[in-house]
């Protein structure tokens, strides 16, 4: 044996992905000895289909990554080759900051930040079963019959579980296309292992766009989509951007594509039914949208450059199973597109995912103690939902390793990231879930802007962030709270107000400058022109308080419904309750509780089918004190 295998880690991460990354890269932070074993070092961090980050919803995601030290923001900050904030013209609650990514740049910095992170190391190995002792997962086996030792194993293999690649009427068994160099391996072991242990398991499907080559694009015909101006950063550490920026090209689909689509349906993997697996609908393929918008005759497709030094381009928006003929046909309909010539043809992929309601809210499986899943694997689609719950999954597979007790848990009314682990181990999935801003209650209070505050200081308690973001932290807290504070302290009157042309009612109520700002009238340049003291801030603190003064009126409110949810999340449900006791649930009610084994009393709520009558019932059995109907609640913050 080498000395490499005879090695016991706290934690193996199995995937370099996205899920994987995050997953390493925590639970070396909260002090695991952690090993992260994936197919192939230089694929570490690729991105297997749409080159950019973040969006409506994902980029809250990463965001709160962020604030608990992880990863993605900060890569990002250094590849992001067209920043773009979305719903700029909205309220900030919702807006989303984007970034299309230099491929290659991602990946040298998420390696560069893999190889840094200390407590953690890295090897290229093709996992092919986990090693089951007792019913618990005790390490890894890899393809050349090594074995390696942990207490705890993340499992992040996104579509490469049983993957099966579509186009037209071939099937290759593969994982994704990585590069010009064809079909990575799927991961087919891990699959048998995990169907013979009983995991309930299903199948669905992601599709992506053939990659066009930018030299042989007419871009003088193309209407182009210049970058922000001044880019905002995703990390809370990044100061300015300083990647170049780039423009991107849009083009058009037309009815000529659309007929040529139309008439070779029967082609596509997806029609002509050799794909069972169901796909993310709110990312259709080009066959879904021509079949489901008939009545649309043109769809916007984005020509993104995947690079600075890279002609390749992602045409975004019309991912496709068709035959490589037909794709060639359809693609050279478009304007701009007459000459264009084919790097890659898009495809289909169909994989395994696990029912993610076999999962604890920590991510670990119930069924094999010490075994967490994260990412794709769990029925998500994208990077940041797989960067968020393998960076909890990694700090949860720590704590379980080091003997902590207490999990480490965000709820709905905290992040983002406590919205999506709880609607996947709370619902499932029955199509590839996604992020959108409306699936958060707490809207106003989860934003982008205040993901540091919301979660830093969570990460910070629980040992996961570093002292270059605490200290940093501290200072951007102890400003904002000065400038809160003279804000709050300097008042005019009414009077005084209008002498310096502000428009306010002539109530004879001083208002302070907060006040001030959470007028319509009122902007936040007007206020720094009028008083010179406020610009002593930086121009962050200052946006901060700008904000936090247009939502009072409202979170206050959403102070009071966080309060009443918290109220039910403290209602702790045992693992253990035997819901045959309580009489009067309905069979299909009960047999929803028993599978998704709820934490709490709000979770249970929560489930979909749950009624408010049986939401009583389990409430009077609690109150009861049943034996093993309650335990104690030890989620991070949930005090
Ligand atoms: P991945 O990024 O896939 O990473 C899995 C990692 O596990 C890889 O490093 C792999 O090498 C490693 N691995 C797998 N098996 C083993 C093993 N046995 N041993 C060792 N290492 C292993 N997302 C969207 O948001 N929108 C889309 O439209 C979209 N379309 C997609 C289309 C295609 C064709 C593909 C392939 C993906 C698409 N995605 C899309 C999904 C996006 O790529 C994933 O959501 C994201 O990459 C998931 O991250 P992950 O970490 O879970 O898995």
């Amino acid at each position: 044996m080498s000395e490499q295998q005879q090695t016991v880690y706290d934690v193996i991460v199995i995937g370099g992905g996205h899920a994987g990354c995050e997953a390493a890269a925590s639970a070396a932070r909260a002090g695991a000895r952690t090993l992260l074993a994936t197919h192939r070092l230089d694929t570490i961090g690729e991105m297997s289909c749409n080159p950019a980050i973040g969006g409506l919803g994902k980029g809250h995601l990463v965001r709160e990554i962020d604030a608990l030290d992880g990863l993605m923001g900060r890569v990002i900050d250094r590849a992001g080759i067209q920043f773009r904030m979305l719903n700029r013209s909205k309220g900030p609650a919702v807006r989303g900051p984007r970034a299309q990514a230099d491929r290659a740049l991602y990946r040298k910095h998420m390696q560069e930040a893999i190889n840094n992170t200390e407590n953690l190391d890295i090897v290229g190995l093709a996992v092919e079963d986990l090693i089951v002792e007792d019913g618990k997962v005790s390490g890894i086996i890899g393809v050349d019959g090594s074995e390696i030792r942990a207490q705890a194993v993340v499992l992040t293999t996104g579509t490469f579980l049983d993957g099966i690649v579509h186009m037209g009427n071939e099937r290759i068994p593969a994982g994704r296309a990585t590069g010009k160099e064809g079909w990575e391996k799927p991961a087919t072991g891990l699959s048998k292992r995990l169907y013979s242990a009983g995991f309930t398991m299903g199948r669905l499907k992601t599709g992506t766009p053939a990659r066009l080559d930018g030299r042989t694009i007419n871009w003088d015909l193309l209407e182009m989509q210049p970058a922000d101006e001044q880019p905002v950063p995703f990390s809370f550490m990044t100061d300015t951007v300083e990647v170049p920026q780039i423009s991107c090209g849009i083009t058009h689909t037309n009815e000529k594509t659309h007929q040529i689509i139309a008439d070779n349906l029967a082609k596509s993997a997806v029609y002509s039914g050799s794909i069972s697996g169901q796909g993310p609908r709110y990312c259709p393929s080009i066959e879904d949208k021509v079949v489901r918008f008939r009545d649309r005759d043109q769809h916007q497709v984005f020509l993104e450059p995947e690079g600075l030094d890279d002609h390749t381009v992602y045409p975004n928006g019309i991912s496709t199973s068709l035959p490589s003929d037909v794709q060639d046909a359809f693609l050279r309909t478009m304007v701009g597109l007459e000459n264009v010539s084919i790097i890659r043809f898009g495809y289909a992929i169909e994989y395994d995912y696990v029912d993610p309601r076999s999962l604890r809210p920590t991510l670990e499986t119930r069924a094999m103690p010490g075994l967490f899943l994260a990412g794709q694997i769990n029925g998500t689609t994208g990077y940041e939902e797989a960067g968020a719950q393998g960076l909890m999954a990694g700090v949860n597979a720590a704590r379980k390793a080091l003997g902590v007790t207490e999990p480490f848990i965000l709820d709905r009314s905290q992040a983002y990231i406590g919205v999506l682990i709880d609607d996947l181990v709370s619902n499932g999935v029955t199509e590839p879930y996604r992020m959108f801003t409306s699936r958060a209650e707490y809207r106003l209070t989860l934003r982008s802007d205040n993901a540091d505050q919301r979660l830093t200081p969570i990460g910070i308690e629980a040992g996961i962030v570093g002292p270059k973001r605490a200290s940093l932290f501290h200072v951007k807290q102890s400003d904002l709270k000065e400038a809160r504070d003279w804000a709050t302290k300097t008042q005019l009157t009414p009077n005084e107000a209008s002498s310096m042309g502000l428009k306010v009612n002539q109530d004879g109520r001083r208002r302070s400058v907060l006040d001030l700002l959470s007028l319509p009238d009122v902007t936040l340049e007007k206020l720094e022109s009028l008083f010179p003291a406020l610009q002593e801030w930086p121009r962050l603190i200052r946006e901060q308080l700008a904000i936090e003064a247009l939502y009072s009126g409202y979170l206050h409110r959403q102070k009071a419904d966080i309060l009443a949810f918290r109220k039910d999340e403290s209602l702790v449900i045992s693992e253990a309750l035997d819901y045959g006791q309580i009489s009067g649930l309905s069979n299909e009610v009960r047999e929803k509780l028993i599978r998704a084994k709820p934490g709490t009393l709000g979770q249970a709520a929560r489930l979909e089918g749950m009624t408010p009558a049986a939401i009583a019932l389990i409430l009077a059995h609690i109150k009861k004190g049943v034996p093993g109907s309650t335990k104690t609640d030890k989620r991070a913050g949930s005090e």
